[in-house]
């Protein structure tokens, strides 16, 4: 972040989160599949929302990874109106509910675990070691989001709880557990404005507990595998300092172009704030999925209630 740019305030930053995620999944679905050198040889640098790519989207078309994190959003924001804390069993339902709808893309291992719930009415995969793919840590914005105002992130906290049930519902991996909390801790950090040091320390605090998710040199690699997508995000996020920058960066090694580019952008708008989103991209998002994750950040995060200041954003 540049030292004379004011510090984006806490809804900007929310909404940001959520804004950048749809926005790096319409720009990234483009090249999904692709190979850096494919996506040079088509396009030198993808910086546009064009659509196309293997889907044959609009541009500005969102795939899965932004619809299950609205589906996601949509179960937590169900069960607090009916005064539940939170609800995996709804959470089930919504995510059948999405697939029922014929959605562009799913997720193998998603397909998996919400057939198997729709089969046997079981909440979680069992383990298994062909599941760490990045398709449960990819939707987690919405936990992070209802979760903020708490203080504790740690083991047993309500953050962890809720994000290690909602992933294991179709991936159950060490991997996919370690990289979906250490993502959301990241964001937790940015959104409460500590700035991208705070998340640089748990990057590193996860890289030295597990060798596997060093980043820096960074791997080149961008696969849909969980590690993959997470040395591709931490690498695009700390080496840029502005929301572009991160989220060209990320799409731009193709692979899982989309996933990776939505998180990478889920970090660089809780970081810099929803202005700091390039205006050609919001235009060109999707309308109804640009009003559903903006609406959708500013209820899980509780903005809408008035008075409603998490304390992790005090500080
Ligand atoms: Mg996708």
């Amino acid at each position: 972040m540049s030292d004379t740019s004011p510090l984006p305030d806490l809804a900007a930053r929310v909404r940001g989160a959520y804004l950048g995620f749809a926005v790096g999944d319409a720009l990234g679905a483009s090249v999904e599949f692709l190979t850096a050198g494919e996506i040079r040889a088509r396009y030198g640098e993808l910086r546009d929302l064009v659509g196309g790519g293997w889907l044959k989207l609009k541009p500005g078309q969102v795939t899965d990874d932004t619809q299950m994190s609205l589906a996601l959003g949509e179960a937590i924001l169900a069960a607090r109106a009916a005064g539940e804390d939170w609800s995996l069993p709804r959470v089930a339902e919504h995510f059948a509910a999405w697939l029922k709808t014929r959605p562009i893309d799913v997720g193998n291992t998603c397909r998996r675990g919400i057939v198997r719930y729709m089969q046997q009415g079981s909440l979680e995969a069992t383990p298994h070691e062909g599941d760490g793919g990045n398709g449960a840590a990819m939707r987690n914005l919405p936990v992070v989001l209802a979760t903020l105002s708490d203080q504790d992130d740690g083991p047993g906290s309500r953050f962890a709880r809720y994000t290690l049930a909602q992933c294991r519902f179709t991936h159950h991996h060490p991997y996919s557990d370690a990289a979906a909390l250490a993502l959301g801790r990241m964001a937790r950090r940015l959104l409460a404005g500590q700035g991208q040091d705070a998340a640089r320390r748990v990057a590193d605090d996860l890289a030295a507990e597990r060798r596997t998710f060093r980043f820096d040199p960074y791997p080149r690699r961008a696969s849909g595998y969980v590690v993959d997508t997470w040395q591709t995000v931490c690498h695009a996020f700390f080496s840029t300092a502005d929301f572009e920058s991160c989220v060209v960066l990320a799409v731009n090694q193709g692979g899982d172009a989309d996933t990776n580019g939505a998180l990478a952008a889920m970090l660089a708008g809780a970081c810099y704030g929803e202005d700091a989103i390039p205006p050609r991209w919001l235009r060109r998002l999707d309308r109804e999925a640009r009003q559903a994750a903006a609406d959708q950040a500013e209820r899980l995060a509780g903005l809408d209630r008035p008075g409603h200041v998490p304390p992790s954003a005090r500080s």
